[in-house]
């Protein structure tokens, strides 16, 4: 299942929130494309890939009609257009919130209080289905846009839209009452390019670049000297040190210990592998992590 130039198709968002983040994610890929809010179709000179840039509310529809093979998507768009597509990978990017929230003086406490009320949303088909599974019965009014000046304006009691930091919310005058979903960017394929054989072994190869880019986020690459006879008390500090690379050094007793940390830890665990008798150590950032 490919177009007739046997090129594979991955569709992005033209120009929004994920747009930035996808181009990285592709370019770290090793993917080499021009990419321009003006064109359309984008080729990469050195994969069988073209970069097609569109609409996000249009993605989840092209990817389940074959119109592009692959997308990078929010789950929110995804949930709410119920197309047929196959997710692939969460991402690590666009994270937010799809939340009901009420204007801050309301008595609305909890979903069971929305029953016979109007939710103003944009989100219409994952709130009913939300509300469905929950058993309220709410009225939801479908909005386009401005969503968080629906109470104010009578049209709504409560909203369902999404949430990052909630500082919209709170500046309109409305208090995050409950989360209907949590979303973040996926990667999602069209079913039937995964099995046929050509674009099926295209989109394994990109697969294997996203993951191993993916596993790279996040951590350093650590290097440091030692004494031999503390690399006991290293492998205390660093759990992931069970099979460390360790290297003799010119001067005998001592060795370069090299491993891969967490960012997130890296400072505690700089100070403790120095308090465990570490000397020059060096961290590196780390481009890919093939398994
Ligand atoms: P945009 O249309 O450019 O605002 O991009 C919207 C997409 O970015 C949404 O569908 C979400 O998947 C994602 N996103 C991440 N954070 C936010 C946020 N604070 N508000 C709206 N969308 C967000």
């Amino acid at each position: 299942m490919l177009a007739t130039n046997g090129r594979l198709k991955l569709a992005l968002q033209r120009s929004g929130r994920l747009t930035d983040e996808s181009v990285q994610l592709l370019r770290s890929c090793g993917l080499a494309f021009e990419h321009s809010r003006q064109s359309l179709s984008s080729p990469c000179s050195n994969f069988d890939l073209d970069i097609l840039a569109i609409r996000d509310d249009d993605i989840p529809e092209f990817v389940q009609d074959g119109v592009a093979h692959l997308g990078i998507v929010g789950q929110n768009i995804l949930s709410e257009k119920q197309a047929r597509t196959r997710a692939l990978l969460p991402l690590g990017f666009g994270y937010c919130r799809l939340m009901v929230s009420v204007p801050e003086r309301s008595r609305i406490r909890s979903v069971r209080d929305l029953a016979g009320l109007r939710i103003g949303t944009t989100y219409p088909a994952t709130l009913r289905a939300f509300l469905k599974k929950q058993k309220v019965a709410a009225k939801i009014v479908k909005l386009s846009g401005s969503v968080e000046l629906s109470p104010a304006l009578n049209v709504a009691d409560a909203i369902c839209d999404i949430v990052s930091t909630g500082s919209t919310a709170r500046m309109n005058g409305l208090r995050p009452l409950l989360t209907v979903m949590e979303s973040q960017a996926v990667l999602v394929a069209h079913p039937q390019s995964l099995s046929d054989k050509r674009s099926g072994q295209l989109i394994e190869r990109l697969l294997i670049r996203v993951r191993a880019v993916l596993e790279a986020r996040g951590k350093r690459y650590l290097m440091m000297n030692a004494p031999a006879d503390a690399l006991p008390k290293l492998q205390k500090v660093i759990p992931s040190l069970k099979s460390p690379t360790v290297v003799p050094l010119a001067v005998s007793g001592m060795v370069a210990v090299h491993s891969v940390v967490a960012e997130d830890v890296f400072w505690d665990v700089m100070e403790r592998l120095k308090a465990a008798g570490a000397t020059d150590i060096v961290v590196v950032p780390i481009e890919t992590i093939v398994r």
